[in-house]
């Protein structure tokens, strides 16, 4: 049986990044450089992606310019009719580096900020200098006439300044800012108790972004990404599990979304051995959630099920140890409760930084 296509495809072509967030979305476990797809076999699903309906491309990592065939791979992706967009850190990417990437026919960029604040930035970005060398990369993006999106991940540790960052993404020349509480799982969920903010900065949040949007659009579009813990209803995660995009890792696993690897017991095709259509229309992982028919009660019988899907597989099975129960952030599941006590818990400032497995904890740069 087919299935519609795919719109977007995320094509972690490296886990390799100068900066070592404690959110990262990354796995905790991190392809290493030697397991990496090489540029043929890039430019190959990328074809593949192309002729299956993809019509968004998004370059990510990990770093994507620590991938020296960047330029040819963006190239290649150009040629076979995706829109491309770059989604970085800003590390690495000089000015030189940045007018081949529009020369192949990058067609825009997202960029990160850790924060307005640079020495708490650079703090959390694990990495001295990150700061300034993220301002350089923004205006070299805005002098090459690139459309500019700033994302933002939110967290105890940076969330009163959201107002400051959207009027900064606007002075900086970006056309959209996309402010993200964090979410979760992998990096995230192992620093939960350093990154979760409290209740009165969420709300404290909520209102800020009112006012900016207010100030700043349409002249800046402000997206703001709510956090699941203080919510009552689950958000469409995905916009449903293999309805609207995949991920590829950078050794060719093809996943439903990034923190897919997360459920244990799920089957994931590689590109290295499957065409992307054959994995996209029936391989185990995409068809395990798709649809309605896996659906458990609470779900089952509700009628917000075709507005959000049942929420987030990756957070119900961290959560209640199933990936089909509905997902907690919904006030309907019985695992509400223990979501919001979350809330409640006690904070730490202790930060694990994101490295690959081995190597020691702490800020780097
Ligand atoms: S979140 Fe931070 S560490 Fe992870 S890939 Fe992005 S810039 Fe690198
Ligand atoms: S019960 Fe399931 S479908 Fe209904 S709102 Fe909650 S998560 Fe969504």
């Amino acid at each position: 049986m087919t299935h519609p296509p795919p719109l977007g495809m995320l094509a972690e072509v490296t886990h390799r990044c100068p900066l070592a967030c404690p959110y990262c979305s990354n796995p905790v476990q991190l392809d290493r450089r030697s397991d990496e797809l090489d540029t043929a076999a890039w430019l190959g699903v990328f074809e593949q992606a192309a002729a299956l309906g993809v019509l968004q491309l998004h370059l990510s990592g990990g770093e994507p310019a620590a991938r020296p065939d960047i330029v040819e791979l963006t190239r290649g992706a150009a040629a076979a009719g995706l829109y491309t967009n770059l989604i970085t850190s800003g590390i690495g990417l000089s000015a030189a580096r940045l007018e081949a990437l529009a020369g192949a026919g990058l067609d825009h960029v997202q960029l990160s900020w850790q924060d307005t604040d640079s020495a708490n930035a650079d703090e959390i970005a694990g990495f001295a200098g990150a700061y300034a060398r993220k301002q350089e990369t923004a205006r070299a993006v805005i002098a090459l006439g690139l459309p500019l999106t700033i994302n933002v991940v939110v967290h105890r540790l940076n969330i009163g300044r959201v107002a400051e960052m959207a009027a900064a993404a606007h002075r900086a020349g970006a056309r959209r800012i996309e402010i993200a509480h964090a979410q979760y799982y992998g990096w995230g969920l192992v620093n939960r108790a350093a990154l979760l903010p409290t209740l009165d900065q969420v709300e404290a949040a909520h209102a800020a972004v009112a006012r900016v949007r207010q100030e700043l659009q349409p002249a800046i579009l402000v997206d703001y990404v709510a956090p699941d813990h203080f919510s009552r209803w689950p958000k469409p995660c995905m916009n449903g599990w293999g309805r609207q995009s995949l991920n590829v890792t950078p050794r060719g696993k093809v996943l439903p979304c990034h923190a897919a690897e997360t459920i244990p017991g799920l089957v994931f095709w590689n590109v290295r051995e499957h065409p992307l259509r054959e994995i996209w229309e029936a391989s185990p992982a995409f068809t395990a959630f798709r649809g309605e028919a896996w659906m458990k009660e609470p779900c089952r019988s509700c009628p917000r099920k075709e507005i959000d899907f049942g929420g987030c597989r990756c957070q119900a099975f961290a959560w209640t140890g199933d990936a089909a129960d509905a997902d907690p952030a919904c006030q309907h599941s019985p695992h509400h409760a223990a979501l919001r006590a979350a809330v409640a818990a006690p904070r730490t400032d202790g930060l694990r930084y994101r490295r690959f497995s081995g190597a020691p904890a702490g800020p780097g740069g």
